[in-house]
């Protein structure tokens, strides 16, 4: 069975529901509840699946990614770490632009071809971007769920 070599996920909207640059406002922080939340206390949460499909894509050996084009990478990547996503991350790029910029330094960073890349994002644009470098892309309509990452894979080990 063929898989990707990477796993790449978008954050809004893809990983939590929510512009992380715009919907809430950062620093963010851990309540005693262990709830994160921002400046203004509103609860800053994830998709419900998000850990478990991170976590568990991680055990099974896969490399994983994240493109973004947040612009308040600070923001974001203090939100990953507040999560302890960052122990199943290998690759980060986050910064405006187009996403083929993201994942041209993603090739280069992890050595990984497009053709054995996954991506996940919930904005036509950028599937229609990062596809056209021959990423096998998969546009997210509702939010990430453990359900659309297995058929996913099962998507791409038909494509080869
Ligand atoms: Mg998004």
């Amino acid at each position: 069975m063929f898989k990707p070599k990477l796993i790449v996920f978008d954050l809004d909207f893809t990983i939590w529901p929510l512009y992380s640059d715009a919907h809430v406002s950062p620093p963010f922080h851990i309540d005693d509840s262990g709830k994160v939340r921002d400046s203004r206390f509103a609860e800053v949460p994830v998709y419900k699946d998000t850990k478990k499909i991170l976590s568990s894509l991680h055990s099974q050996g896969f490399k994983i990614g994240i493109a973004s084009r947040s612009t308040d990478p600070e923001g974001a990547n203090q939100l990953l770490s507040l999560y302890n996503f960052n122990q199943y991350i290998s690759f980060k790029e986050i910064y405006p632009g187009s996403k083929v910029n993201h994942f041209k330094r993603l090739k280069a960073d992890s050595g990984v071809q497009f053709s054995d890349m996954m991506f996940f994002d919930d904005e036509n644009q950028n599937i229609m971007e990062v596809g056209g470098l021959g990423v096998h892309c998969v546009l997210v309509r509702e939010e990430m769920t453990s359900d659309l990452v297995h058929k996913a894979l099962e998507q791409f080990s038909k494509k080869q």
